[in-house]
Order: structure tokens, then C-alpha cells, then sequence
């Protein structure tokens, strides 16, 4: 099941296109994408049961993310051996390295981002929605608060988040529009094994990320579980899985993103994210 934000409302797309799903279910779920997720069984149940009608066709243009509003917007830092490598920092060995980002910086999948003052660095993701509240959860039993999976770009700029006594990670990956969430959510049983999906990005058509999610130091299971000792996980909350080598802090020179790119990330059985820069 593949879930978008269309201009606002949530739809089921389909091989047709979008069905909107307040009007098709009679108004028993709400047209607000977000307010799915604390009715995620009971969603999951009454898509897969009901009689569809033909899906209308969309423009990406008019999609926004499927997961626009989330409580807690968490990311984890150097999750990919090849990228803790590159930024000369140690890997996490016993547990991941976590911060949040601000939801104010989420967007849909195809946007124009305004560059603030700085290096504006590239990060492609894998992203998890969570589909049920996840407390003291095994690995084993993670995968069951899954809702779906979904792309996403975790921009950084770097100055700010390197900044100070302490990095602000979470401020400088935070401006608006730094968090290009879609193009939609995917459901866990459209995807053959989210521990092996290859992920990419590329500005203005060069590939700089080409990574795979079998590199993750902590797969997705192991995420929820640690997070879960700490945090309550609600329904509707996302986590940033991390980002494989490739980002332009790493090269040598450093490269950051200007004016006119257009940076386009990938993620295997989820779907495209495109983002210019002005
Ligand atoms: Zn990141």
C-alpha cells in the first residue's frame, strides 16, 4: 500500500493514480494525512477490505509528506560504517548516536529550498514511520510497530551544526525545508527487505550517495529497540535511519550545495525526492 499527501488530503495511490481517502471511506477517516496514524490497524484493515474507485491521475508537484506533522522527528547520526570513515569521527559501536530535528523542517518531495548563509551539505535516508506506540520493544518485536517507509534528505548546514562548545545538530539541519519527507509512505509488505535497499543522490545529475541500507551499523530493528529504552515512539513519528558516504563534507575539496542545483535522491521500492535550491 503506497499512502501520499495530496495537496493536503491523504490518498491511496494506486496503479490508476490517487483516491482520497476521506471521501472514499464515507468520511470515517479524516482527510488529514497525519491523523491516519493513531488509527493505523484499523486503517490498514478497512484499505485492504474496501472496493476502490478508479484513482485519479496526480502531479508530484502537488504532493506534500505523507508524515507532516509528527510529534517526534528523530535521526541518527553515523549509522553507515563508510560515512563515520569520511568524517574522520569513530562509528558508534554500542549504541547509535541520536538527535532530533524540528518538524517545521519537513516538506514534500518536490520543493524549491531558499540556501541560508553556509555549507548546505546532502544527506539521502532511508526513513520509518512508526504505526503503533513503541515503549522497552525487543528487535524481534519492532518490526510489528512499523507503519511503512519512506524517503527522505536530511540537509544540513554544516557551520551551524558544527558551531559552538557543543554541535547543534539539531538546529542546523532544521531550516525550512531541510526534512523533504515522500514521495509517499510504502507499507512494509511492498518492500522485500528494507535491510537491503540502495539509496542515492545525485546534483544536477552527477551521483554523489550511492549506499545501500545492508551497511547500516544499527538496522531498523535495533533503531526502535535502543530508542525505544529512552523514548516513547507514537504513532506517526519518524525516524531518520542515517546517511551513507558520499556527503559533500567528506570530499576533498568540500562541497556544498548553490543557487540553480537541483538535487535528486533515491530510495529502491520507495520512490524519488527532488529538491532546487535558490
Ligand atoms: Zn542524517
Amino acid at each position: 500500500m503506497r499512502l501520499a499527501n495530496r495537496s493536503g488530503r491523504l490518498h491511496l495511490v494506486t496503479d490508476t493514480g490517487a483516491v482520497d481517502v476521506a471521501t472514499t471511506s464515507g468520511g470515517r477517516f479524516d482527510a488529514d494525512p497525519q491523523k491516519i496514524y493513531p488509527r493505523w490497524a484499523e486503517f490498514r484493515a478497512w484499505a485492504e477490505a474496501a472496493e476502490l474507485p478508479d484513482g485519479r491521475p496526480f502531479d508530484p508537484a502537488d504532493l506534500g509528506s505523507p508524515v507532516p506533522a509528527p510529534a517526534q522527528l528523530v535521526a541518527v547520526g553515523l549509522n553507515y560504517h563508510d560515512h563515520a570513515a569520511e568524517t574522520g569521527v569513530a562509528a558508534p559501536s554500542h549504541q547509535p548516536s541520536v538527535f532530533g530535528k524540528f518538524t517545521s523542517s519537513i516538506s514534500g518531495p518536490c520543493t524549491t529550498v531558499r540556501l541560508p548563509q553556509g555549507n548546505v551539505d546532502w544527506e539521502a535516508e532511508l526513513a520509518v514511520v512508526i504505526g503503533t506506540t513503541a515503549a522497552h520493544v525487543t528487535e524481534a518485536d519492532a518490526p510489528r510497530h512499523i507503519a511503512g517507509y519512506t524517503a527522505a534528505q536530511d540537509l544540513t548546514e554544516r557551520l551551524l551544526q558544527m558551531s559552538g562548545p557543543v554541535p547543534q545538530f539539531g538546529l542546523g539541519k532544521s531550516y525550512p525545508g531541510f526534512t523533504p519527507l515522500g514521495p509517499w509512505l510504502v507499507t512494509p509488505d511492498e518492500i522485500p527487505d528494507p535491510g537491503a535497499l540502495r539509496l542515492t543522490s545525485a546534483v544536477n545529475g552527477e551521483v554523489v550517495q550511492d549506499g545501500n541500507t545492508r551497511d547500516l551499523i544499527f538496522g531498523v530493528p535495533a533503531l526502535i529497540s535502543h530508542l525505544s529504552q529512552v523514548i516513547t515512539l507514537w504513532p506517526g513519528d519518524v525516524i531518520l535511519t542515517g546517511t551513507p558516504a558520499g556527503v559533500g563534507w567528506g570530499r576533498q575539496p568540500p562541497r556544498y550545495l548553490s543557487p540553480g542545483d537541483t538535487l535528486t535522491t533515491h530510495v529502491e521500492h520507495i520512490g524519488t525526492l527532488t529538491q532546487r535550491f535558490t
